[in-house]
C-alpha cells in the first residue's frame, strides 16, 4: 500500500469503526483512484475523496410490526444518502439479517461510482433493515414492509431519493412499500421502481441486472474476438440477478453449470437449460423453496451443502471458462479465486455487489483475466431502473425491445468507459481501475462545479 492510501485508510478507519466492508470498498477506491489524485491536484485540495467517503445523510429508524402470532417485532431501518452530486438519490432496499450500518455504507459508496457509469443522472443511496424475509408470511412481510415505509417515507421522494429492489427485496416487496407511501403521501409518483408492469414498471426491469452482467462479459470476450457460445460458465444464487444471468447465458449459447442459496449449491454437469432454469425461477420466485430441491428434482445434478469448515466454496472449484458471482459480498475468498484460476476460469463478470476479496481481486488483475467488478458489471439494474424513471416522468411505458436495447447500449457504454479510462491512466485492459476512475471523474467534477456542500 501507499503513504497516501494508508494515511487515507486509517483516518477513514478511525472515523468509522467496526465497518470492515465500507473500508474495503474504499481502499479498492483510493488505490485505484491515486495516480488520478496525483496527476489532478484540484480533487485533493477540494478533498473530493474525503467528501465522498462520508455519507450526506444517515437515517436509522425503528421498523416496529407485528407477527402471525401476535408477538411485537422489532428491526433496525437504515437508509443512506450518500452523494447527490449528478442527480437524486438511487440504490436498492436490502433485507437480510446481515445487513448494518458498515454493509450498507459499503453499498451506498458503490453505488455512486456505478451510477455515475451508467451515464444517466443518478445520485448513490442504499438502504435496508436486518428483517429476515425467509420463512415469513405474505401477510407478515406486508405489515413488516409497510411499518418501514411509515417512517421511510419522509426522506425518500421522486426528486430527492428513489429505493429500488436489493437482497430480500423483490416485486412483492416493493409492491407493499409503494402501497403504504401511496396511502401516506396521498400522490403517486415513481418514488420507487422495480413496480409492477400494471402500476409504473418498466419491462425488463426486473430481468436487467443478470442480462447486464452477461451483456458486460460479452463486450470484455469481445475484446480478445470471442464471444460465449459453447462455454461454461459457473454462476452462484439462485435469486434476481443469478435467474436471469443463467437466461441471458443460454441466450448467448453458453452452458450454467451451477447454482446456490445460503444452504448450498448444485452441480449439474448437463448444464441448467430452460426447463431447468423454469423449475428454478418457480421454486424461488413462488414456492420460495430451497435449491436442494433442484437435485431432488433433476438426477443429472449434485446438491453440496454449505460447510464453513472447508475453507473455500467448492462451487468455484469446477472446470469452467467463466464465473458469474451472483450471491452476495465476500463470497468468492482467496482460495476460491486461486481455484477458479487453476480450473481455467478467465472471465468473471460480477452480478453481486463486491463478492470478491481484495486478494481475488488484486489475482485476477494480476493474471490479467477478462474481470469485470460489480460496479460496472452489474450497472444494468439501476441504468434500468433509471429508465423506469423516465418512463414515469413522460408517462408512457417503452416495449421491451427498446428498453433491452437501451440496456445493451448502456453496457456496452459502461464497457467501453472502463476501457477509456484505464488507458488514459496506464492501466490497459484493468477495468477495476478502468471502472473506478471513470465513475470518479464524472462525480468529481460536478462537485468541484457546486462548491463546498
Ligand atoms: P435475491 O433475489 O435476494 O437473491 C440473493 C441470492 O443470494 C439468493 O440465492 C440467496 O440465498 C443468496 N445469498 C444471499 N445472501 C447470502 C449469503 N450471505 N450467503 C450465501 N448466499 C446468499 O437478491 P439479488 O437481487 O439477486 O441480489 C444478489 C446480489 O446482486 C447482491 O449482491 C446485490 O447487492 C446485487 N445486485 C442486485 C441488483 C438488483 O437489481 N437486484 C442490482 C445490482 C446488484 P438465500 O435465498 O438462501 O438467502
Amino acid at each position: 500500500m501507499s503513504r497516501f492510501v494508508d494515511d487515507f485508510m486509517a483516518e477513514l478507519t478511525a472515523k468509522n469503526p467496526g465497518e470492515p466492508e465500507f473500508h474495503q470498498a474504499v481502499m479498492e477506491v483510493a488505490e485505484a483512484l491515486e495516480p488520478v489524485l496525483d496527476k489532478n491536484p484540484k480533487y485533493r485540495k477540494a478533498k473530493i475523496l474525503e467528501r465522498l467517503t462520508e455519507p450526506e445523510r444517515v437515517f436509522l429508524f425503528r421498523i416496529p410490526w407485528v407477527d402471525d402470532k401476535g408477538e411485537i417485532q422489532i428491526n433496525k431501518g437504515y437508509r443512506i444518502q450518500m452523494n447527490s452530486a449528478i442527480g437524486p438519490y438511487k440504490g436498492g432496499m436490502r433485507l437480510h439479517p446481515s445487513v448494518n450500518l458498515g454493509v450498507l455504507k459499503f453499498l451506498a459508496f458503490e453505488q455512486v461510482f456505478k451510477n455515475s457509469l451508467t451515464t444517466l443522472p443518478m445520485g448513490g443511496g442504499k438502504g435496508g433493515s436486518n428483517f429476515d424475509p425467509k420463512g415469513k408470511s405474505d401477510a407478515e412481510v406486508m405489515r413488516f414492509c409497510q411499518s418501514l415505509m411509515t417512517e421511510l417515507c419522509k426522506y425518500i421522494g421522486q426528486f430527492t431519493d428513489v429505493p429500488a429492489g436489493d437482497i430480500g427485496v423483490g416485486g412483492r416487496e416493493i409492491g407493499f412499500m409503494f402501497g403504504q407511501y401511496k396511502r401516506i403521501r396521498g400522490e403517486f409518483v415513481g418514488v420507487l421502481t422495480g413496480k409492477g408492469l400494471n402500476w409504473g414498471g418498466s419491462l425488463i426491469r426486473p430481468e436487467a441486472t443478470g442480462y447486464g452482467a452477461v451483456y458486460f462479459a460479452a463486450e470484455m470476450l469481445a475484446t480478445r474476438g470471442e464471444t460465449l457460445e459453447g462455454k461454461t460458465c459457473l454462476v452462484s444464487g439462485s435469486g434476481n440477478v443469478s435467474q436471469y444471468a443463467m437466461e441471458k447465458i443460454l441466450d448467448l449459447g453458453g452452458k450454467p453449470v451451477t447454482c446456490s442459496d445460503s444452504g448450498g449449491y448444485i452441480y449439474d454437469e448437463a448444464g441448467i437449460d430452460r426447463e431447468k432454469l423454469a423449475f428454478v425461477l418457480e421454486l424461488k420466485n413462488v414456492k420460495r423453496g430451497r435449491i436442494s430441491e433442484y437435485a431432488d428434482k433433476f438426477k443429472s445434478a449434485v446438491y453440496t451443502p454449505v460447510d464453513k469448515a472447508k475453507g473455500f466454496n467448492p462451487l468455484w472449484d469446477h472446470k469452467a471458462e467463466c464465473a458469474f458471482p451472483c450471491a452476495t459480498q465476500n463470497e468468492i475468498n482467496a482460495r476460491d479465486a486461486q481455484n477458479l484460476v487453476a480450473n481455467g476460469v478467465y472471465l468473471i463478470s460480477e452480478g453481486a455487489n463486491m463478492p470478491t476479496v481484495p486478494e481475488g481481486v488484486n489475482l485476477f488483475v494480476e493474471k490479467k483475466l477478462l474481470y469485470g467488478p460489480g460496479k460496472a458489471a452489474n450497472a444494468g439494474g439501476v441504468a434500468t431502473s433509471g429508465l423506469e424513471m423516465s418512463q414515469n416522468s413522460l408517462r408512457l411505458g417503452w416495449t421491451r425491445e427498446e428498453v433491452d436495447a437501451r440496456l445493451h447500449g448502456i453496457m456496452k457504454a459502461i464497457h467501453k468507459q472502463c476501457i477509456d479510462a484505464s488507458a488514459a491512466y496506464g492501466f490497459e485492459g484493468n477495468y477495476v481501475a478502468g471502472a473506478n476512475i471513470a465513475g470518479f471523474l464524472k462525480v468529481a467534477d460536478s462537485m468541484l462545479d457546486q462548491g463546498v456542500v
